[in-house]
């Protein structure tokens, strides 16, 4: 990179503007068929950039696929772009490029669990009825649990949740003593539920995925730091994300315990009804509010307004609840066995996905939060048989490039070659899509210091993904210099 060096004359201006850049043919040519790789990336593979041509990204929009009146923005903007494919009801395939997004959420929430002690694991989905008749739940769930017989007739379900599951398996290792706790195991797994009327896409499936985690303490005080830490950790997944949320109080349901929490994303189609106190920001799910009571209990002077939200997480403090029935035990320091605190916390891990493009988006352009953008750059080469058709070379050096020389861009780049199509056409398909960055190479790519049209305004920034903006903006230019 290094020859370009002195070829810098621009600065990068704004971001929301388009800006031309100057770029030297001769030395860019240079560049990416000498550029040296580092020792470290000797031993990885070459990724070629994607090709829009070669995706796999069908567009499911046809007449009745739609969902009918049970459709939302995200779901029609998602079978649109061929991100989603529906299968059964509240079934859906993940295509290659929502998945791509669904894998950078995963690790995202991978950090945040790591960075208050989580670790990961994964349990059977198949859990065996003993163990939720153990805990009463095998009636109390009612009919949204998936049932089966194995051939055995012993009878199952398709796990919707895993506090019996996690509880057992702690009971099992005998003698754990205190200096282990907390203890946190969390998995992200896929999760069944036999919704009545499956409905809004991603958001209300009967398989989906969920980031669940269960943590073990010595006593109450313990159990509610725990509690905090990770509510906590689910604001700051929020916020990196760059969505708007708001933490309420709720209602504990067939889960149990005595403390549990709501994160809900403010949206008209949320199916929660929350109040909202506009003097102290507290805010309730209703069912957890006396009917008719209009004042909030929290400043005593502040009025609660109705708002819709989208729950995404759900945290309870459990106490001994399973822990009591499953003989989950530790050794105290005294060498006395007690009776472990749990507490429980879920993401919705495909509903967040879902919801960020529901609350981000316009009508029709998908806006991804910047850090799980499935791509981040998009390089447009010039239409087939036009002036500029001689550099489209320079358009294929650029993109293998970008996703090769780059740590932050590795495998990140798209190459729109459908060529026989006019630059404006595959640009509106470009930010249809959403694509935080997209570079054209045009007309004026055949001047002697080539231009390239540099178009970043298809992507929700906020502080959080500023810093990865800048660094990617940084080295986009270090290798158009
Ligand atoms: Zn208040």
């Amino acid at each position: 990179m290094e020859v370009f060096m002195h070829h810098c004359h621009h600065k990068l201006p704004s971001l929301l503007s388009r800006t031309l850049f100057k770029a030297s043919k001769k030395s860019y040519i240079y560049c990416t068929i000498h550029t040296s790789p580092s020792v470290s990336a000797v031993s990885k593979p070459v990724i070629p950039p994607a090709l829009v041509s070669r995706l796999f990204l069908p567009s499911n929009l046809r007449e009745g696929q739609e969902g009918g009146d049970l459709t939302c923005r995200s779901q029609r903007l998602m079978l649109q772009t061929g991100l989603i494919h529906p299968s059964n009801p509240g079934c859906f395939y993940y295509l290659p490029v929502a998945l791509r997004s669904m894998e950078k959420l995963v690790r995202l929430i991978d950090e945040e669990m790591w960075a208050i002690g989580g670790q990961k694991v994964d349990m059977p989905a198949l859990c065996s009825a003993e163990l939720w008749k153990k805990s009463g739940r095998w009636e109390l769930m009612g009919k949204e649990m998936f049932r089966l017989l194995d051939r055995h007739n012993a009878e199952y379900c398709l796990g919707p949740t895993h506090e019996e599951a996690v509880t057992e398996l702690f009971a099992s290792q005998t003698m754990i003593s205190y200096k282990k706790l907390p203890l946190l195991l969390y998995q992200v797994t896929r999760k069944f539920r036999d919704e009545q009327k499956p409905k809004f896409g991603l958001l209300r499936g009967r398989e989906f995925y969920m980031k669940d985690m269960y943590s073990f303490d010595i006593n109450e005080e313990a159990a509610l730091h725990t509690y905090h830490s990770v509510c906590q950790a689910y604001g700051r997944i929020f916020d990196r994300l760059g969505l708007k949320w708001v933490q309420v109080q709720a209602a504990t349901g067939n889960i149990g315990g005595t403390l549990s929490h709501e994160f809900q994303l403010p949206a008209d189609i949320g199916e929660d009804q929350l109040l909202v106190c506009g003097n102290c920001g507290f805010s309730a799910n209703i069912e957890t509010i006396d009917p008719g009571q209009t004042e909030c209990s929290m400043c005593q002077t502040g009025t609660l307004t109705e708002s819709k939200g989208i729950e995404v997480g759900h945290t309870f403090y459990l106490g001994t609840k399973y822990s009591e029935t499953f003989k989950a035990l530790f050794v105290k320091a005294s060498n006395v066995p007690a009776v472990a605190e749990m507490g429980c916390f879920g993401l919705g891990v495909t509903r967040i996905l879902a919801a960020s493009i529901e609350v981000m988006s316009s009508e029709d352009a998908i806006h991804w939060p910047g850090l799980i953008a499935p791509y981040q750059v998009c390089v447009l080469p010039p239409k087939k048989g036009s002036k500029a058709h001689e550099v489209t070379s320079m358009a294929d050096e650029l993109a293998q490039s970008l996703g090769n020389s780059l740590p932050n861009l590795r495998g990140e780049v798209v190459l729109d070659d459908r060529m026989q199509m006019t630059i404006g056409k595959r640009l509106k398909d470009a930010k249809i899509l959403g694509y935080p960055y997209v570079v054209v190479i045009g007309q004026k790519a055949l001047e002697d210091l080539p231009l390239f049209e540099y178009v970043g305004e298809f992507c929700h920034f906020n502080s959080h993904t500023n810093g990865i903006r800048t660094c990617l903006s940084d080295q986009l230019v270090a290798v158009m210099r």
